[in-house]
């Protein structure tokens, strides 16, 4: 595994592979790799002849008073973790490599980056699409895999990627959750064993809200509510928000019909975890 720091030379190394007729999977990341990573990392390792994994903890896409500061790093164990799964390129830029002084581009996607994460964290849907659109020019892969953990990004990365015309297939990958259904997340770690415990609320919510619909409730808003009571009983826990959206275009429905997704952002002590399920109303139960 070779470590790239400059953009040039990642550049450089990007055309050379492909020059090679190499197909090249990338794996973007803010570091502190878990195994939600690992399974993106594995993937693209399996269907790319070369695998890039980059670690940026992006300052852009971090509102004021958030947690850049804070953000968990580990280099080495990263490296370590990288190096495990196979990866040929590990491409970690400087931020001041990224955005040098005189920088003033910004790419904005509208009306899946309203609600959501987009409506709790302004401007940081900016900060992901600029960030990936740079990372998926210097890296140039033929596919890019992201977690569906984070399944707003996913969506808008994806229209991005459509609507600015680039080259590069993203691919959506499954939540990879603790034993116990905790999501996987960098952030878990800013959790006391208190909230640790606490952090299953979101998950039992989410398979609460699954049963609902099995059972033929189909309202948004009876589901939302009934969510919210139950995150708001659990200890030292606010609700950011919990919505249910249409699974595609991520705007807000009634009565689920078909796909929607229920999304959720919950804080607890210093932590902002998000967590999400598609809802499925041909997956209710026939009561007759
Ligand atoms: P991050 O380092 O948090 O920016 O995440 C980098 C990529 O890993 C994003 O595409 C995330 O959606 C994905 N990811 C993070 N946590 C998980 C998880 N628990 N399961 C699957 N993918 C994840």
């Amino acid at each position: 595994m070779e470590i790239i720091s400059d953009i040039k030379e990642m550049q450089k190394r990007s055309y050379g592979l492909r020059e090679k007729g190499h197909r090249i999977g990338f794996v973007p990341t803010m570091g502190f790799l878990h195994r939600g990573h690992s399974s993106l990392m594995e993937k693209a390792r399996e269907e790319n002849d070369a695998l890039v994994v980059s670690i940026f903890v992006n300052p852009t896409q971090f509102g004021p008073g958030e947690d850049y500061e804070a953000y968990p790093r580990d280099v080495e164990k990263d490296q370590a973790l990288c190096q495990k799964v196979g990866t040929d390129l590990l491409f970690s830029p400087s931020p001041s490599g990224m955005y040098p002084s005189g920088f003033g581009t910004a790419v904005s996607v509208s009306g899946i980056t309203e609600g959501l994460c987009g409506a709790s964290r302004p401007g940081h849907f900016d900060g992901v699409c600029t960030v990936v659109a740079k990372l998926l020019n210097i890296v140039c892969p033929h596919r890019a895999y992201f977690g569906l953990k984070d399944y707003q990004q996913f969506q808008v990365v994806r229209r991005m990627a459509r609507d600015l015309d680039i080259d590069t297939e993203i691919v959506g990958l499954p939540t990879v959750r603790e034993p116990d259904g905790l999501a996987m997340s960098s952030r878990n770690a800013y959790l006391t064993p208190g909230e640790r415990k606490a952090a299953l609320t979101l998950f039992q919510a989410l398979q609460w809200a699954r049963k609902m619909v099995e059972g033929g409730i189909l309202e948004a808003g009876t589901i939302e509510e009934r969510v919210r009571e139950m995150i708001l009983s659990t200890n030292g826990a606010s609700i950011d928000y919990v919505s249910v959206v249409d699974a595609e275009e991520l705007s807000p429905v009634k009565i689920i019909r078909d796909r929607a997704l229920l999304a959720l952002a919950v804080r607890l002590g210093k932590a902002r975890l998000i967590d999400n399920i598609i809802l499925e109303a041909g997956n209710r139960q026939s009561n007759g």
